[in-house]
């Protein structure tokens, strides 16, 4: 959701220098003009009022060969919160986050078996409420961020459909800000992941990504510079063999030889894919499936690389943490397999984030709409 329209000039530079300043680290007035292309005294008057809300601090005067010395300025961190849900199959993370996306409190819950939305709702507004307790004046937090594996309608935060636990129109935003009386956004999880990725890793920041999400479900997104993120949320139901059944109703989808739920049901207590790894070291056929399920992510990279064509492909998700031969055979088997006219110099990175990345890209959702408009900025500078 949208909480704040930027419609003048002054708004549009408050939010270049607070952006300004909160990727610098540290940054003077007068380089901050210089960067922007701006004068001096409107930036002083804007750094002045941001001074004033206490959302960005000044530092000690270096002291310079000749002239005034120079104050550094930066963010101050603590000074908003937002709160991050994840709402995943297996586990609900939850984290309390500073503006500069750090975790001060992180909490995990099992997800309860086909949960009903009251059941989610009651356990976010139970650990919403014990946050906004732990904080202290003049610290806020600004709103709560929710993502889930499921289709989602951000501008209005309905939940369109989920399909393993039939949620069907969902007006989820709605019913979380009548209790909790923050603003709510809601984010399709793998959306929110390449916000993350792209918030955090400034060599993405100008690249054309196609992320992956492998945890229980295979998902996919695609992002180009300046552009609305495109959910290609199918990836997991690319055919990639003719034997195994789907839960989508198809034969041979890359989820059913490759997804965390498949691979978990070999380890020995049939629920873990870290245990697979473990066990794998010593048992040769387990290898195998976990060997031949990265080969089949392979092959449907490659096919989706000859439609979408992106520079850098990131691997995230919980299984994304497989042992180094696991994701050396995927990078091997991309390059010895993708044609030469596809595979133009792709580079197949893990994410930056790891297996946080659901959690703080759901933050990222948050500080975006809520704080830092970054990615209205960068859609502004495409234009
Ligand atoms: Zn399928």
């Amino acid at each position: 959701m949208k909480f704040t329209r930027i419609n003048d000039v002054r708004q549009l530079n408050r939010l270049r220098i607070l952006n300004t300043i909160a990727t610098k680290g540290k940054i003077s007035r007068t380089q901050i003009a210089k960067e922007l292309g701006f004068n001096k005294v409107s930036t002083g008057e804007i750094v002045e009022s941001l001074l004033l809300e206490g959302i960005i601090e000044e530092l000690d005067p270096l002291q310079k060969k000749a002239g005034r010395p120079s104050i550094p300025l930066r963010l101050k961190k603590d000074r908003y919160f937002v709160i991050a849900i994840d709402i995943g199959l297996r586990n609900i993370r939850l984290a309390l986050v500073n503006l500069a996306g750090e975790l001060l409190r992180f909490e995990r819950f099992s997800t309860p078996s086909n949960p009903t939305v009251e059941e989610i709702l009651a356990l976010i507004i139970k650990t919403t409420r014990s946050y906004q307790k732990r904080i202290s004046e003049p610290q806020e937090i600004l709103g709560l961020s929710v993502s889930i594996g499921a289709e989602v309608e951000s501008s209005t935060g309905t939940i369109l459909s989920h399909q393993s636990w039939q949620w069907n129109d969902v007006p989820f935003a709605y019913a979380l800000e009548k209790y909790s009386g923050l603003p709510v956004i809601v984010e399709n999880n793998v959306v929110a992941m390449i916000r993350g990725e792209q918030w955090f890793s400034p060599t993405v920041a100008d690249k054309r990504l196609f992320y992956v999400n492998w945890g229980q479900h295979i998902s996919g997104a695609f992002l180009a510079p300046g552009r609305k993120i495109f959910r290609e949320a199918l990836f997991g139901h690319i055919v990639v063999c003719d034997s195994h059944r789907c839960r989508c109703g198809g034969t041979g989808c890359l989820e059913t030889v490759a997804s965390g739920e498949y691979l978990s049901s070999f380890s020995s207590q049939g629920n873990s894919v870290k245990k697979l790894c473990e066990e794998a070291q010593s048992d040769k056929n387990k290898r195998r499936i976990l060997m031949d399920s990265v080969t089949y992510i392979a092959d449907a990279l490659i096919s989706t690389c000859a439609i979408v064509r992106p520079d850098t492909i990131i691997i995230g998700g919980g299984i994304s943490l497989l042992d180094d031969i696991y994701f050396d055979h995927l990078v091997d088997t991309f390059n010895g397999k993708c044609p030469p006219i596809v595979n133009n110099n792709i580079s197949i990175e893990r994410s930056l984030l790891k297996d946080r990345g659901g959690i703080i890209g759901t933050a990222v959702a948050a500080l975006d709409e809520l704080v830092f408009h970054r990615s209205f900025l960068q859609q502004l500078n495409h234009q």
